[in-house]
């Protein structure tokens, strides 16, 4: 599944050649994603500038003016730009012309992902209303998570991963930043410690620009290839190490279920 770091590269391989561009055509060749494309969405984007690509959490936003076009990569989406488009392949369902000849293609084999219109004002609109801060937002710091976790008894793992409290923060991230920040993910999030608070926010930053860092090598392939999304693949302390010797003290990783989830921590160096 596409995580932060991998929806934020996509952002920066692809906004040099979308802004400023106008959209010539959107062609839907397949509308059935985790909601429908609106049958209206073509016509509305149409002739459309395109003045920015920002991202919240894991939504891409096309800014057309005051309306947003939102896209997001569910578990298994791509979106890559071509100067001239190749034939296309299966769970190519959308395309987006732009007036400079590049196509952008959205690839998804699972159709989890979604292609929306938001009318203004899109900070409105359910899927962002709700959303926590960025991790890297200034306003995210130990003193808003110990804010916003004294209330809550669930497991600090879980919490970490709420888009209420803070977005961007998946599996893989909410494993490792955990590890990094010596805290066991199982501990209640109201009895983390306003300085071990600290540690987390800077390890959570931490963990994703190494990931970020990663990204910034394929940048080149957002464009004209085809090569599919791959995860960053970071050296990882814990996650997926079940088993194997924690490379910091020795001790054999465990792995628990939280949430439906996998959580793998090292019993020695978090407590
Ligand atoms: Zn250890």
């Amino acid at each position: 599944m596409p995580e932060l770091p991998e929806v934020e590269t996509t952002r920066r391989g692809l906004a040099p050649l979308v802004a400023g561009r106008r959209i010539d055509a959107m062609l839907v060749y397949d509308p059935r994603l985790r909601w429908s494309v609106p049958s209206t969405l073509a016509g509305r984007v149409a002739g459309r500038r395109i003045d920015a690509l920002d991202r919240r959490s894991k939504y891409l936003l096309f800014r057309l003016g005051n309306d947003t076009l939102l896209v997001h990569l569910g578990m298994t989406g791509s979106l890559r730009a071509f100067t001239t488009a190749p034939p296309r392949r299966p769970h190519d369902h959308v395309d987006i012309v732009l007036d400079s000849g590049v196509t952008l293609r959205y690839h998804d084999p699972r159709r989890f992902g979604a292609i929306l219109w938001l009318p203004h004002p899109a900070a409105a609109h359910p899927l962002l209303a709700k959303l926590g801060p960025e991790p890297f937002d200034a306003a995210c710091d130990s003193a808003y998570l110990w804010q916003a976790t004294r209330s809550r008894t669930a497991a600090i793992k879980l919490v970490l991963m709420d888009n209420h409290v803070v977005v961007g923060v998946g599996n893989i991230y909410a494993n490792e930043s955990l590890f990094r920040a010596g805290i066991r993910p199982t501990t209640p999030a109201n009895r983390v410690s306003k300085p071990r608070l600290a540690r987390l926010v800077a390890e959570v930053r931490a963990t994703l620009t190494d990931a970020l860092a990663k990204g910034g090598s394929t940048l080149r392939d957002f464009v004209d290839s085809r090569g599919e999304p791959g995860y960053f693949q970071l050296d990882y302390f814990v996650y997926g190490r079940q088993g194997l010797p924690c490379r910091v003290c020795g001790a054999l990783i465990r792995q628990i279920r939280q949430g439906g989830r996998a959580t793998s921590y090292c019993p020695r160096c978090q407590r």
